[in-house]
């Protein structure tokens, strides 16, 4: 027997289905770890194993992030790394990280996990790409197994040092076969390719500026024989679309197109400087984007023409990037940011509430190479999130719930539940003691940085 869940009296339940429904007094009959109907409470069943009752709440689909770097939650605020653009930034903080251990990666999974978690995701990618004194991704996988959060593990690698002309100190990069052979190891002792799989692989070199061509094409050629997705960076700024054109005579997008980096199987982060053609090469052949508009005015990046890309085609998610760069992993802060932005870029109707809302849930599937997570409908994923309307944070904003969430100051869920499982409920996390975490996750920190000297 199925194990059976009633969500029942949502004041207003955001489905994201075909019609893109909002249903009044809505509700979800669950069974074990799939939505078996999304609709009115008086049409659903009115028992189950166990019942949540979501009067006062507004029920939305999990959040998706498409771009993070958790362990950077252990460096947040570095002053030295504080008013920096990105190679800058960059360069004060690999001297840090060269320091990182497996215990650090683990607490750091965790902490940034929890506030995402709070803050209305349920779907993370990570993207670790520095693996100093014998960390692994096997330390992020156990965590986020350990919280419960749905999770796209991105086997990240920097193979291009300070002596052969990239960014990263020789100290801190590996040897490319050997990136190979553990994310070939990764995916064959991870990756579930099944529908909701709650953790898939990624093989994600780190940005053009680490990495050679070679490891770029042979990393391609990995995820396909496996039918895993690749991820990076991409012109995520004006420097970086100089190395591009300097070191391969070529734009971000040309080089991504001709190393294969292109496809539904494939997203980049940022591409704050894609250009005309990029955003046409990305919109014919699926390729999706990384939006992380915080992380994008702290490094003063630009603004992503978002806006265009959608318009395009071009399928976009909401990121909200490592926690040097943002110093937050606020999912409805970064989803209001990005409505935000794309205003101060390109006008007032360059961004709806809506709009933002399902760049977060569908967009962000879509970017992962999803269709069973980002809506609340028959066969997908039991993945949602409620938001209590009593918040002082919503008074006022009443009449426009949905709209409510974008506009007024960001807030925390009441409840989370992922795969069918409850997650965070009255506000706090069901799987681990959040406060012994964050206690552990300031010691580490502080070792962290008294290691490197700075
Ligand atoms: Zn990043």
């Amino acid at each position: 027997m199925p194990r059976s869940l009633l969500v029942k009296n949502a004041h207003m339940l955001v489905t994201m289905d075909e019609q893109r429904r909002e249903i009044c007094d809505g509700g979800m009959y669950i069974e074990d770890n799939r939505i078996v109907q999304a609709g009115p409470t008086s049409e659903l069943p009115q028992t189950a194993d166990e019942v949540l009752d979501m009067r006062g709440h507004l029920v939305i689909p999990g959040l998706v992030n498409t771009h993070h770097h958790m362990y950077q939650s252990l460096t947040r605020a570095i002053p030295a790394a504080q008013n920096a653009e990105l190679f800058g930034w960059l360069t004060n903080l690999y001297k840090i990280w060269a320091h990182l251990t497996p215990d650090m990666i683990d607490i750091s999974t965790k902490t940034a996990m929890a506030e995402l978690l709070l803050s209305g995701c349920t779907t993370s990618s990570d993207h670790l790409y520095i693996y100093p004194n014998g960390s692994r991704l096997d330390d992020s996988i156990a965590a986020a197994r350990e919280i419960g959060m749905r999770f796209h593990a991105a086997r990240g690698s920097m193979s291009v040092g300070r002596r052969d002309g990239g960014l990263p100190p020789d100290s801190v990069v590996e040897k490319e076969d050997a990136i190979l052979k553990d994310s070939q190891r990764l995916i064959e002792t991870y990756h579930d390719e099944g529908r909701y799989a709650m953790l898939r692989v990624v093989v994600a070199p780190c940005s053009p500026f680490s990495v050679s061509r070679e490891l770029m094409r042979d990393a391609a050629l990995l995820a396909r024989e496996y039918g895993v997705s690749l991820h990076t960076h991409l012109a995520e700024n004006v420097n970086d679309v100089a190395y591009s054109r300097e070191k391969f005579g070529m734009t971000p997008a040309e080089y991504a197109e001709d190393l294969g980096w292109v496809g539904h199987d494939v997203w980049h982060a940022h591409c704050v400087q894609l250009d005309k053609a990029g955003i046409e090469l990305f919109a014919r052949t699926g390729t999706g984007v990384a939006h992380c508009p915080c992380s994008n005015m702290r490094l003063a990046s630009g603004i992503a023409p978002i806006h265009a890309m959608r318009d395009a085609g071009v399928p976009v998610g909401i990121g909200v990037d490592g926690s040097a760069s943002n110093d937050g992993a606020q999912m409805v802060a970064e989803v209001r940011q990005a409505l935000l932005l794309q205003r101060v870029g390109f006008g007032p109707d360059a961004m709806t509430a809506r709009e933002a809302l399902e760049i977060a849930t569908l967009g962000g599937a879509k970017v992962l190479n999803r269709d069973d997570i980002g809506a609340l409908a028959p066969g997908m994923a039991a993945d949602f999130v409620s938001f209590d309307l009593s918040q002082t944070a919503f008074a006022g904003a009443l009449h426009d719930p949905v709209a409510a969430l974008v506009f007024c100051a960001p807030s925390q869920v009441s409840t989370s539940v992922i795969d069918g499982k409850i997650v965070v409920k009255d506000g706090r996390l069901t799987t681990v003691d959040l406060g012994a975490v964050v206690e552990r996750h300031n010691r580490l920190a502080r070792g962290l940085v008294e290691a490197s000297g700075l």
